[in-house]
């Protein structure tokens, strides 16, 4: 098969974290090497805040609705107002906190590329699922909801993040052959119905630091990370982004 080069993408998900200061010095302190693409996903009420940046920004959720009576909700058109080019869907802690479902995550994944957002989707298996053998199987019921609903687009515009849920803010990385194991998985699974599944960015998120960051990366099928505690703190962020290049 043939192996097309993919850019490396990093990007930080602040989850519900971060202040003004904090998006101050991001601006400020951030180096983001040419070629990665570098991406922060703050909480909403600070993405207008960046005015100046060397990344991409992106949200951390959005509604699946164009305008409306969705209290509480925000839609893709006002992320892309407030300088969004990217948003993170079917995030782990959106699945369980806000019981978000398969069918609810491509809804909203195809919602976000018919408005022109960039959707990073996250997908990752339980523990008990990974002690059971059946990785593959949940994983792939979770991007095939998703692929089955959205057209093409998919292939040109989304980035998938494969996130196993015991390794995310947990300490416990998954190995790199662990975690080359599933994005290959998942590329080839893809790349039966589109051959634009080589050319997909497949980031890999779970307690990602500065000190594993480079050998993660180094993997064939993982193009960069998702990076969720690491991306709070400016100097472990610029190591990481480091670790891409
Ligand atoms: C995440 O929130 O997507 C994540 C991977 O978190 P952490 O890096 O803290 O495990």
């Amino acid at each position: 098969m043939m192996r097309f080069e993919r850019k490396k993408m990093v990007a930080g998900n602040w989850k519900m974290n971060g202040n003004a200061d904090l998006v101050k010095q991001f601006m400020l302190e951030i180096n983001a090497p040419e070629n990665v693409d570098v991406i922060v996903c703050p909480p909403f009420v600070y993405l207008a805040q960046f005015d100046s940046q060397p990344f991409a920004l992106g949200a951390q959720n959005m509604s699946e609705h164009e305008k409306g009576a969705h209290t509480g909700d925000i839609s893709a058109h006002m992320l892309k107002e407030l300088g969004a080019e990217f948003v993170i869907l079917g995030h782990s802690e959106r699945r369980q906190d806000h019981n978000e479902s398969n069918e609810l995550v491509a809804q909203k994944v195809k919602h976000a590329l018919i408005n022109g957002l960039k959707p990073i989707l996250c997908v990752g298996e339980p523990l008990d699922v990974r002690e059971n053998g059946d990785v593959f199987a949940y994983v792939q019921k979770q991007i095939d909801a998703v692929v089955s609903l959205c057209s093409e687009d998919f292939f040109d515009k989304a980035v998938i993040a494969y996130e196993p849920i015991w390794a995310i803010g947990t300490g416990k990385t998954a190995s790199p052959s662990q975690a080359q194991e599933v994005h290959q998985f998942i590329r080839q699974h893809l790349a039966k119905t589109n051959e634009k599944a080589q050319r997909l960015q497949i980031l890999y998120g779970g307690s990602v630091n500065a000190d594993n960051a480079k050998q993660l990366f180094a993997q064939d099928d993982i193009d960069g990370g998702l990076i969720g505690g690491a991306s709070l703190k400016v100097d472990d962020f610029n190591v990481i982004c480091q670790a891409a290049s």
